[in-house]
């Protein structure tokens, strides 16, 4: 401040008090009384202090006595402002608004449940993870060499044509080993999971696969299957119905008895369908089994050295004439649909809480 004169001192004045009426005016909380307080009248660093040191000591002497009137006014509304603040509650209206009745009951959250397919799936996994098998996992967004070419689906093969797949767009420039397609079946893990280790190799591969089919009672084109995959010195034939044998009874009870046809799948020689006995009827025939007394579960087979050649790109220790092993696959979808009686797979994936809490 440079004059000191009646209309300087007044406009001087009057702007430091605006800014203490608007600073008053946001105050919301206790904290902010406070701080508010220490701002303004605190001994060391409150603006009042400020003024009065460095206004009055700059002052003419005959300015003074003006200069200390107007403080004297100042400090009182500033005092004034705060008493303000500090009686200043929320409105009746607005206490009335926020009430609550503590009488009454609380929101009952629902508890959360396993989806009947993840309970499947964790099912079967537990059934292999009891037989020492690990559990592998991979991409959804697979390539085209991963997805078919390793697993001995060449380009052109028409083994290609048993799954429908559904590729992702734009990829035509690149060479068809890169281009990128949703997994039409969990095996590329095989092929991730060989590349990454020497045999031995023992693990499950549970996962979301994608067909273009179209949607009915039984088909879907989102779905899940869990793979398995033993790779070992002398494995043979015997171990995978071993296996199978026990993981069925493991999952359907102990009296289902299993049986293999031979079958075709491009990645395993000899391949074979597995038929467990029907768990309705226990073999004797019912509609359920079409009157037969089995059902049609699975697919497995040895894993065909052509595989293995892939796999010895990275992993030299996928030897043929050294190794063998076996693979299967199972639809959880369908094992599920047959353990709860559903006979249509879009409930799977409906989100209808009605269909989904019998299983909670
Ligand atoms: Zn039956």
């Amino acid at each position: 401040m440079t004059a000191f004169d009646e209309a300087a001192l007044d406009q001087a004045f009057a702007q430091v008090e605006g800014q203490a009426r608007e600073e008053a005016a946001a105050i919301a909380s206790d904290e902010a009384v406070e701080a508010y307080r220490l701002r303004w009248l605190g001994r060391k660093q409150g603006r009042l202090n400020d003024v009065s040191g460095r206004w009055l000591k700059a002052a003419p002497p005959e300015a003074k006595k003006a200069l200390g009137l107007r403080f004297n006014a100042l400090k009182t509304a500033v005092e004034g402002l705060l008493d303000t603040a500090k009686g200043a509650g929320p409105s009746d209206a607005a206490l009335a608004a926020e009430a609550i009745d503590i009488s009454l009951p609380g929101t009952r959250r629902l508890t959360g449940a396993e989806h009947p397919i993840t309970k499947t799936l964790n099912e079967i996994v537990s059934v292999f993870a009891g037989l020492g098998y690990s559990v592998g996992v991979g991409p959804e967004v697979e390539t085209d060499y991963y997805n078919f070419e390793c697993m001995n689906f060449p380009p052109g093969h028409p083994a290609r044509d048993t799954q429908d797949t559904l590729v992702i767009a734009g990829q035509d420039r690149k060479p068809q080993r890169d281009r990128l397609l949703l997994r039409t079946h969990t095996s590329p893990v095989q092929m991730r999971t060989m590349e990454m280790q020497p045999p031995p190799v023992r693990i499950v591969i549970p996962g979301k696969v994608h067909r273009n089919d179209a949607a009915d009672a039984t088909h879907s084109p989102i779905f899940h299957q869990v793979e398995g995959l033993c790779v070992d010195t002398n494995i043979t034939f015997s171990d995978l119905k071993g296996t199978l044998d026990y993981a069925m009874k493991a999952l359907f009870g102990s009296s289902v008895k299993t049986r293999f046809f031979p079958s075709f799948f491009p990645f395993t020689e000899p391949s074979a369908d597995v038929q467990i006995s029907c768990i309705f009827c226990g073999g004797k025939g019912c509609r359920k089994c079409k009157q037969s007394g089995w059902i049609e579960l699975l697919g497995c087979g040895m894993v065909d050295p052509a595989v293995f050649a892939f796999a010895a790109e990275k992993q030299p220790a996928y030897d043929s004439k050294k190794i063998s092993g076996f693979a299967f696959g199972l639809g959880v979808e369908r094992i599920a649909m047959m353990k709860y009686g559903i006979s249509e797979i879009g409930q799977f994936f409906a989100g209808d809480m009605r269909f989904l809490g019998q299983f909670a």
